[in-house]
């Protein structure tokens, strides 16, 4: 048998974060109850015309830049035409031959610390379609009701070329598009809401044939866990198939992440099926290079850059600027602490550190953090001027994660501020000295570069009698004149 090589293309729909639909004045508001949120334009009632939402193609042009991809000038709005209950017009308006964004590309960091390239073949935008609820409804038992709210979404659906040869190669990169369009405002990027949806293009072939295999496309992933565990299932059939004989037929298969498999959905359509055609009823898009260029000014830095920028301006290493830009809200929060106290490597460990392991533990996301960025740094800058230890610090956050009030009131109301008399600090010194002469001994007749670590007894006893609060350098300071004195 030869040795199998898989080969994935994905196609991505991420629903652009406008707030009405792409033709008609709707809301997109997700979760209202069915059928509330559709208009006559929506629901394909003849005689009514749509209306191009200018903020879908804004979105567009915004990742058309993001992917440093071609942007076309002018492009065409097409029907397709199909039946589904879900769709009442009968046709769905996307774009077919000219869309939007042309051909681009993103970077992909491997597990390896390679770079691979991922193309991107083309982006357009389209309306999403309605959804049918077969379970859930108050219509009874074996009824269906299809709810309208969603069609009429706008969408943008981001086409890759067949380019990635695994499933975690797959994930990297989806992960990266999902990186990219939320950093740039167009998705929210919700995957339960169905606001950024992967359909994964499957083959295998053998290894070194020049030649595609055929395909299956793989729908119904909402996570990013189970687009991997459907890829890595197909693959395995595939073969399977093939080696016991058969062959893949190109068709769409439904992925059903209780029984972690794949089944056949339905075969597959070829675009000759649909009958597109350019839509009568809108204009071509036709771009103005001023108004493309002010959206381009009015771009945020994009991932990669921040990486970088996070890596030079703030001295952090390649893996802490990873974990530190992996979303826009975790790296503002991030770069507001580090410059509100002015320590970007406190700010870092504290970050991916103490405020990731109590987020994870409420399973809550940054944005609701009950210890947002400015009370963070409040926290650290009294690290930094020496008013709590970072140890006793953790305990200032517990507090006030609960609820207990910032960072000074916390220090305040427990007690907690570090000790930095002198005449109290001499006191422990001199207490533990006089409690441990056996060890005081042993102190004198080493070796002095064996001493530096035995001091950590000492200031350890004096952190015990303080409960904390003694300022371990002036303690070890102490320690190390009265230690050395008759020695
Ligand atoms: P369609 O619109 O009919 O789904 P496309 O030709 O636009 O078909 O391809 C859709 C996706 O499938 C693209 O991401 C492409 O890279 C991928 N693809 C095409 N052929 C293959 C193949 N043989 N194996 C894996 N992926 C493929
Ligand atoms: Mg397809």
């Amino acid at each position: 048998m030869p040795q199998w090589e898989t080969v994935i293309g994905l196609e991505i729909h991420t629903q652009l974060a406008t707030e009405s639909k792409i033709f008609s004045a709707s809301s997109t508001q997700f979760g209202a109850e069915p059928n509330t949120q559709a208009s006559l334009v929506d629901l394909g009632m003849p005689g009514v015309l749509p209306v191009l939402n200018k903020r879908a193609v804004e979105m567009a042009v915004r990742f058309a830049r993001a992917i440093d991809a071609e942007l076309a000038p002018y492009s065409v709005f097409a029907r397709k035409n199909y039946f589904y209950p879900d769709l009442p017009k009968g046709y769905q308006i996307s774009q077919y031959e000219l869309p939007i964004v042309g051909q681009g590309e993103v970077e992909v960091v491997l597990d390896d610390g390679a770079i691979k390239k991922i193309g991107v073949t083309r982006a357009h935008l389209e309306e999403d379609a309605g959804k049918s609820l077969h379970e859930d409804t108050q219509l009874g038992g074996g009824m269906s009701g299809i709810d309208l709210n969603r069609a009429g979404t706008p969408l943008l659906e981001i086409v890759s070329e067949p380019d990635m040869r695994s499933a975690k190669e797959a994930v990297t990169y989806a992960r990266k598009i999902h990186q990219i369009v939320t950093y740039i405002g167009i998705c929210d990027g919700n995957m339960q809401e169905g606001s950024f949806r992967c359909d994964a293009n499957v083959s295998v072939r053998p290894l070194g044939q020049k030649k595609l295999g055929t395909r299956a496309e793989l729908k119904n992933i909402n996570s990013f866990r189970f687009l991997e565990k459907a890829i890595n299932y197909e693959i395995e059939r595939q073969i399977d198939l093939i080696e016991d004989g058969g062959a893949v037929v190109q068709e769409t298969r439904l992925y059903d992440a209780d029984k972690d498999e794949t089944r056949s959905m339905r075969s597959k359509e070829e675009a000759n099926d649909y009958r597109y055609f350019p839509d009568p009823d809108l204009l071509p898009v036709e771009l103005s290079d001023v108004w493309v260029d002010d959206i381009i000014a009015s771009m945020p830095e994009l991932p990669d850059a921040r990486r970088s920028r996070f890596q030079t301006q703030y001295g952090l290493s390649a893996y802490d600027a990873d974990i530190l830009t992996a979303s826009r809200i975790q790296a503002d929060y991030f770069e507001m602490v580090a410059d509100q106290c002015g320590d970007a490597k406190l700010a870092a460990n504290w970050v991916m550190g103490e405020l990731a392991a109590a987020l994870n533990k409420a399973s809550l996301e940054i944005k609701d953090a009950p210890v947002d960025a400015q009370a963070l740094a409040r926290l650290l800058s009294r690290i930094k001027d020496n008013t709590i230890s970072g140890k006793l610090a953790k305990q200032v956050f517990e507090a006030m994660w609960a609820g207990e009030g910032g960072a000074d009131e916390v220090i305040e109301s427990k007690g907690l501020k570090q000790v930095t008399d002198a005449g109290a600090l001499e006191g422990w010194v001199n207490e533990v000295m006089v409690a441990n002469p056996e060890q005081v001994e042993n102190y004198r007749q080493a070796e002095p570069e064996k001493r530096a670590k035995m001091i950590g007894f000492f200031v350890g006893q004096v952190m015990k009698r303080s409960k904390g609060k003694a300022n371990p350098q002036q303690v070890n300071a102490l320690f190390r004149s009265r230690l050395e004195e008759a020695s």
